[in-house]
């Protein structure tokens, strides 16, 4: 387990990325681990969590997410909005944390060009993995208005 130096936290962090969403969005997270269960992004990168990149954030390790890649491996299908009982949006999460990372100098203009393959990948694969999932009975609480002629047709 990763050690975490309370000293080194940031305990405005949260805060600060739910004002910048609107929503109080990062505290009604109870670890359940829905998210991740249904995450493409997770089955081919094991080391992208959401319910953990969560949790570092409520912990306050400010510095720790902004400099990850990790944040960017996200391909923003909102699966995890799809089953999480909380309705929390992680993309709109990772979009916010992206934007912080980009201001703050945490990634540079190579960076992003390196990233655009992988991106285009990851893309191709949520999207086929999500609507499969959905039309082979995935059910969740909250529904996307694109999912809604396969949730629709199942339910
Ligand atoms: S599904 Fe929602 S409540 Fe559960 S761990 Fe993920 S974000 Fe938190
Ligand atoms: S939006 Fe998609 S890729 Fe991003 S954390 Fe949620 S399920 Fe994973």
């Amino acid at each position: 387990m990763e050690k975490v130096f309370l000293q080194k936290t940031d305990s405005g962090f949260k805060d600060e990325i739910a004002e910048k969403i609107g929503l109080e969005e990062i505290k009604p997270c109870y670890s359940c681990g829905s998210c991740t269960g249904v995450c493409p992004a997770h089955e081919v990168i094991a080391d992208f969590d959401p319910r953990r990149i969560i949790h570092m954030i409520v912990l306050g390790m400010r510095e720790e997410v902004l400099s990850s890649d990790l944040i960017w491996f996200c391909c923003l299908c909102n699966s995890c909005y799809f089953v999480c009982p909380q309705g929390i949006r992680f993309s709109r999460i990772a979009r916010e944390l992206r934007k912080m990372a980009l201001a703050e100098g945490y990634v540079d203009e190579d960076f992003l060009k390196g990233l655009s393959p992988v991106n285009d990948f990851l893309q191709d694969l949520c999207r086929r993995t999500l609507f499969q999932k959905v039309k082979e009975g995935l059910r969740g609480p909250h529904t996307m208005p694109c999912w809604r002629k396969y949730t629709v047709k199942n339910g």
